[in-house]
């Protein structure tokens, strides 16, 4: 339970982490996005800037003059007096309009992949109709909208969009006057599209998220490890006995609690055996507290592996004073169990110097059982153990005495 609990504490801070980085990668690519989008309207709107400057320019000198060429025909949409000069009878010059003069900077600036078109809702020249796209954003200029731009697909390539008005200015008067325009008019637009590669570094970008993605969660999992052994040994430091290795006092009391009541329920015996190591405190003055303290961890092996059942429980109730919990044991096999670590103890052998009769190291038992029929109580029966105990002590000591019969 405790350890799925770590696990899932892990698993979130894991899950925690890879949503960090999934955010942060989606939103640096978005970033990103909507720089290259910035750029891409900056230098498409650079470019309608620039033809507008240059239209103003032609419109200011009224129009200007330009050889006549096979490819620069007098413009016949261009109504005015002086449309062609004939200079000689090598060069007649034509007069180009800033209408013209766009559609001739188009053609150049197509070659370089550069697309301009002018247009306008109601077109002089039938060729400068507006496509849906131009007459969409045409009508938008109409409602005030002031620029448009957006990615578009065009011959499977990635290409930017841009379409600004054309506003009437005093320059232009002087022609679009008769057509009922007045300065500030919008008399259509031009639209400019670009082809753009989008140079986000995707690869780059996934590979260092997906690098630092790994890190965190190795991170996690090494730190998850450590968190978890210093859990354990706290765990651990909790209920066992760090002198001897057996459980603590905590432990039993949380062992007797669930023991009696399985007794209780299933109506079966429940006996206890309290051990009591026999003139211990002149081993100590004679040996010293190490040694006494080498002599616990002994005699706590001792009881400990002398215990048959799994079922079988022992701890360190204090000083030198043992317990042991036998579930479904009568009282004649507590007393023989006992009786057996009495044997196993002395058998050890531990030199006693100091104490008045054995020569080695023994223990006393005070043995009680519990019928598991509610004829005492948890505290009575440890009382009894203990009472038992203090008989084996007063009749002579290592020995047991049971009361349970
Ligand atoms: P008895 O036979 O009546 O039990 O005599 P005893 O000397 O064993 O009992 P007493 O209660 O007088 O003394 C118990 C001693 O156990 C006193 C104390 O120094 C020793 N002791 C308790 N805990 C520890 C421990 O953790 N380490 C060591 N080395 N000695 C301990
Ligand atoms: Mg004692
Ligand atoms: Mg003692």
């Amino acid at each position: 339970m405790i350890g799925l609990r770590k696990n899932l504490f892990v698993i979130s801070i894991s899950l925690f982490w890879i949503a960090l980085i999934a955010g942060s990668f989606f939103w640096n690519y978005t970033s990103a996005r909507i720089e290259q989008e910035r750029i891409a309207f900056q230098t498409a709107k650079s470019f309608f800037d620039l033809i507008v400057i240059t239209r103003e320019w032609n419109a200011r000198h009224g129009g200007v003059y330009v050889p006549v060429t096979p490819q620069t025909r007098p413009n016949p949409y261009l109504e005015t007096h002086l449309r062609d000069i004939q200079v000689n009878d090598q060069l007649t010059l034509t007069q180009i309009n800033p209408a013209f003069m766009t559609r001739q900077i188009s053609e150049i600036a197509e070659k370089q992949g550069i697309s301009f078109h002018l247009t306008s809702l109601d077109p002089i020249r039938p060729q400068n109709k507006p496509t849906s796209m131009e007459k969409k954003a045409l009508k938008a200029f109409e409602k005030g909208v002031d620029q448009t731009g957006k990615f578009i697909e065009e011959n499977g390539k990635t290409a930017f969009f841009y379409m600004a008005p054309l506003k009437t200015k005093t320059a232009c008067l002087k022609c679009h006057a008769e057509q009922g325009y007045q300065k500030g008019d919008i008399r259509g637009g031009i639209r400019v599209t670009r082809p753009f590669r989008f140079s986000i570094p995707l690869t780059a970008l996934l590979m260092g998220h997906i690098g630092l993605g790994l890190a965190g969660l190795i991170g996690i999992f090494i730190a998850g490890r450590r968190l978890s052994s210093a859990y354990d040994t706290i765990r651990r430091q909790a209920t066992f006995d760090v002198l001897t290795g057996v459980p603590n006092r905590r432990s039993f009391s949380e062992r007797i609690l669930a023991e009696f009541n399985r007794s209780l329920r299933d109506r079966e015996p429940l006996s206890l055996i309290l051990c009591d190591i026999d003139h211990f405190k002149a081993y100590n003055d004679y040996y010293g507290h190490e040694q006494g303290d080498q002599c616990l961890a002994k005699i706590a092996q001792q009881i400990r592996n002398t215990l048959k059942r799994p079922t079988d429980f022992c701890a360190r109730y204090g000083g030198e004073e043992f317990v042991v919990l036998l579930p479904a044991t009568a009282a004649a096999g507590a007393t023989r169990l006992a009786e057996e670590v009495r044997t196993n103890i002395e058998n050890l052998e531990i030199p006693h110097e100091a104490a008045p009769v054995s020569g080695v190291v023994t223990v006393s038992l005070g043995v009680a059982t519990f019928q598991g029929d509610g004829s005492c109580s948890r505290d009575e029966l440890f009382k009894k153990a203990d009472t038992s105990l203090y008989q084996a002590k007063d009749q002579g000591r290592n020995r047991v005495v049971s009361l349970s019969k």
